[in-house]
């Protein structure tokens, strides 16, 4: 596919999570990429990320991944439970049950457990989901990794984008070609710079000091009669913090949060008597910081994700917050929208026009997000915590209950997502066929199944036990209740060499939202369009707008 005088189809520069995701993806479309990453290879990120949505497990599994990340991180039998207590090692009052990797898709307990996915969300940290994605990317046919390798600037014409890279220490500065770029670089993103983009929002919510720490002795002195937990809120009069464990064994993510008064003085919270606090313990008990990292929770999104070859996503185009964990996962599936739409058109069968639909889709959907993660935590830095909460005594106990049974209910649907993995809808997007009928809305926990175009089609089991989003092609599946087809749509879509099958599941097997005759579904399992059978114009018709050639195409 590549031509001969350009390097690469599509350059990627950052190989974080998001840059690297992108390279597998198009690699598995033939599309060849040079990755460009300041780090070495396989050099640990900063210890943030820890939630791999169902979503981007839905990806994972499609790249062939996901069992490999499933069973990395905390020990398959580790409770990935979030527990609510006055300290690490103090009274626990309140635990959202979230299953260990190793019944993830068997157990029943948990509020996610019954969700419509042939994969459930899974926690593991940044530090080991991303050597596998790079360790996969490095023998990914048509992927050129370039580490230890800098960015600087970009230009581009009417048929490619060029980008100048130096070695780490600036020497062999050279120069790079593709057909467009992807800017996956990061908050600091020089591309999003580069192509005149502005992050605009609510640029400081809270300070967090975070530290990585490590210590064999912290699991001895929790109790022992109380299971393990992934994540732990504490609350106490002294600090509030959040605490993960990324091992199971001897490290951890302490998350020290700091009052507006505390983050207007540099230097006003002892890092080490806080993280004591958090976890309750006295100057006795030892440990090691492994790192520091003290950052601003934000909500801040680019005002534009594109410009003509050019493309931002992740954290190069938004930063909140992370409550829900959505970061990263946000950033996954902007980049996974951008090379579906990039895989169609370097393949042959799709219109550059397609390509005006990134932004449509995604930017709507990451404002949406950003706004939920904010929400919470505002909540969350109000949280409304009784003065008995550490007491022992009948009222200490009492308050416990009531602010226990407050804060599960306040964050389960940050740990139990519905709606930011599957509610989200493209309601404005230039390749989706709309029918009128009004999508239903979603909230951070809940989401409503449906098939109104722009939705994500509910998922179901086929006959032979094969979840139905493994049976997605690389372009379109139409799902057809019984008695139902369009030859002329399967005949317009082969003609234009448009990926279309057709799935047939029998109707007692479909939900209840499959009303229509027929539904189209993307690759990315979103609905694009539903009806009865075609006539040759209509399907020519709906062919042309799915391959982007009705969008006007803004450089
Ligand atoms: C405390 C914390 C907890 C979080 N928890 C979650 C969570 O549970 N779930 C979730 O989804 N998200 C979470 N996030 C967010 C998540 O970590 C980020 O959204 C994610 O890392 C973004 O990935 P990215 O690939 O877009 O950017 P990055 O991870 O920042 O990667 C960008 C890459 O580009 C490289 N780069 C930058 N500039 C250049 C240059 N000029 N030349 C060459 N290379 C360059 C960098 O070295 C880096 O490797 C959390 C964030 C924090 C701070």
């Amino acid at each position: 596919m590549t031509q001969a005088a350009l390097d690469a189809d599509v350059l990627i520069i950052g190989a974080g999570p998001v840059g690297l995701v992108a390279a597998l993806d198009l690699s598995a479309r033939g599309v060849s990429t040079i990755v460009v990453e300041q780090r070495e290879f396989l050099q640990p990120p900063n210890v943030k990320c820890n939630h791999v949505a169902s979503r981007t497990m839905e990806s994972f599994r499609r790249l062939g991944i996901a069992a490999e990340v499933r069973a990395a991180g905390l020990p398959a039998d580790y409770p990935q439970d979030v527990a609510f207590r006055t300290s690490l090692t103090g009274i626990e009052f309140a635990r959202i049950p979230i299953p260990a990797s190793g019944e993830r898709y068997t157990s029943r307990t948990g509020p996610d457990t019954a969700w419509q996915t042939p994969e459930p969300p899974h926690r593991i940290n940044q530090t080991f989901l991303e050597p596998i994605l790079a360790r996969h990317a490095a023998q990914a046919p048509g992927v050129t990794l370039l580490n230890r390798t800098l960015f600087h600037s970009l230009a581009q014409d009417e048929s490619s984008v060029s980008a100048v890279i130096s070695d780490l220490d600036g020497s062999n500065e050279r120069t790079v070609r593709a057909r467009y770029l992807i800017g996956a670089d990061g908050g600091r993103s020089m591309v999003r710079k580069q192509i005149g983009a502005t992050l605009s929002g609510d640029p400081v919510l809270q300070h967090v000091q975070s530290t990585c720490i490590r210590s064999a002795e912290l699991y001895e002195r929790m109790s022992a009669d109380e299971p393990r937990a992934w994540g732990y809120y504490t609350f106490n009069q002294r600090r509030l913090g959040h605490v993960y464990a990324i091992d199971g064994r001897e490290t951890f993510l302490v998350h020290t949060y700091l009052s507006p008064e505390e983050a207007q003085t540099e230097g006003s919270v002892d890092r080490d008597a806080a993280i004591r606090a958090i976890l309750g313990v006295g100057d006795d008990f030892e440990y090691e910081a492994v790192s520091k990292e003290d950052w601003i929770a934000r909500r801040l999104l680019a005002d534009r994700f594109r410009s003509g070859r050019v493309f931002i996503a992740g954290d190069a185009s938004h930063l909140w917050v992370p409550f829900a964990g959505f970061g990263m996962n946000a950033g996954i599936a902007d980049v996974l929208n951008l090379t579906w739409q990039l895989g169609a058109h370097l393949s042959g069968w799709a219109d550059e026009g397609i390509l005006d639909a990134y932004e449509a889709e995604r930017r709507p959907i990451t404002e949406q997000v950003s706004h939920f993660a904010m929400n919470h935590q505002q909540k969350l830095a109000r949280p409304g915590m009784p003065a008995e909460i550490e007491d022992a005594t009948e009222a200490g106990e009492r308050a416990r209950a009531e602010f226990g049974a407050a804060v599960h209910a306040l964050n389960e649907p940050q740990f139990a997502a519905a709606g930011l993995n599957y509610g989200y809808v493209y309601d404005a997007s230039p390749i989706i066929s709309y029918d009128g009928a009004e999508a239903p809305g979603y909230t951070m926990g809940t989401y409503t199944p449906s098939t109104v175009p722009g939705c994500r089609a509910p998922h179901f089991v086929l006959a032979d036990g094969t979840s139905f989003y493994d049976r997605l092609s690389d372009g379109y599946t139409l799902v057809a209740r019984d008695g139902h087809g369009s030859p002329a749509l399967v005949a317009e879509a082969e003609r234009r060499g448009i990926p279309l099958v057709v799935v047939e599941p029998g109707d007692r097997l479909l939900p209840a939202e499959y009303t229509a005759p027929l539904t189209l579904v993307r690759q990315d399992q979103q609905v694009v369009w539903r009806g009865a059978a075609l006539d040759a114009a209509d399907a020519a018709e709906l062919c042309e707008l799915l391959r982007g050639a009705r969008v006007r195409v803004v450089v």
